[in-house]
This record gives C-alpha cells, structure tokens and sequence, in this order.
C-alpha cells in the first residue's frame, strides 16, 4: 500500500518518504490513513512508531480526523507488543518542538515497552539498533497484530 506519496507529502521529510515507498521501513501495520513500524533506534526491542500518512509537523498542526485514525491504531500496536513481548509496562511518548527533543517534524506516537530498571529516560539518546533484530521483532508484531485483527 506504501508505494505512493501522500498529496500532503513534504518533499524533506522522512516519513512521508516511508510513506510514499521511497525509504525503506520495518512496517507492522498500513490502513488507508496510518501507517506503524518500528523506530531504528528503539530504546528497548519492539519500540514502535505510529504516524498519520497525512502529513502534520506536529500535535497542532495535525487534523482531529488523523488523531482520530492514529489511536486506535496505538492501542493495536500495544496489544501486540503486550502479547508478543511481555513488558513490565508500555509508555506512549509524543513529542513536539525542540525543547521536547522532536528529531522528526511528521506527527508521530512511540509506543515504548519498558522494563524495570532499564533507566530511560525521556530525551532519550538516539542509538541505532540491531536490523536483523529489529526485523525478527517486526515479524512477531505483524503476526500479533493479523492475528487479533482476525479474532475481531
Ligand atoms: P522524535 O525524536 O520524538 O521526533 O522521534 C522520531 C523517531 O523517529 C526517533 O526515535 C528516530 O529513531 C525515529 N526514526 C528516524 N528515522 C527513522 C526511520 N527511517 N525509520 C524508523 N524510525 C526512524
């Protein structure tokens, strides 16, 4: 489905290269208005992102109809890191302007698992990860995620 660039697609900006097919992603979920996959440099395995295909810089900018297509997709893509990789707890992390250490200017939502004493903290530094690790995790989520969406 990722294989057309969004009319709202900013020529600069990474996600809607995602979006339009151009980079390449770990995706784990595509509906017509959002797109999920997971961050390069998760903090913890199974970091994911979830933005809207539409693209906003930020909170603000973004239309109520993409916010309101991004979060049920948020609690899907938890479902599936809860069921596949078994967190002490997920935290959602949203971040806007350059105070709040935003690196990407398309509206996006962490779905960060957490672990006890693994000591993140919120600006966290970016450390790129594993791929072949992060695609092993990938795998897992679509799985989960084709699975619940089957069960309803
Ligand atoms: P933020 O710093 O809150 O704006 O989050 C942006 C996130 O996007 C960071 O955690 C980056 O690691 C992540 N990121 C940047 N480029 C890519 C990419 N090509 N694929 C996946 N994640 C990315």
């Amino acid at each position: 489905m990722t294989t057309a660039a969004h009319p709202t697609a900013d020529p600069d900006c990474i996600f809607c290269k995602i979006v339009a097919g151009a980079v390449p992603c770990f995706k784990i979920y595509e509906d017509d208005a959002t797109l999920s996959f997971l961050d390069i440099n998760p903090v913890n395995p199974g970091h994911a992102l979830i933005i809207p295909k539409r693209h906003s810089p930020n909170l603000l900018a973004t239309p109520d109809e993409d916010l309101q297509a991004v979060i049920p997709v948020v609690k899907r893509i938890a479902a599936a890191v809860q069921e596949e990789l078994s967190p002490d707890g997920i935290n959602l992390h949203q971040a806007n302007g350059p105070g709040a250490a935003q690196s990407v200017l398309h509206f996006h939502i962490h779905v960060v698992p957490r672990r006890f004493g693994d000591s993140l903290v919120v600006n966290w530094e970016l450390r790129p990860g594993d791929k072949g690790e992060i695609a092993a995790v990938a795998d897992r989520l679509k799985r989960a995620i084709e699975r619940n969406r089957a069960a309803g």
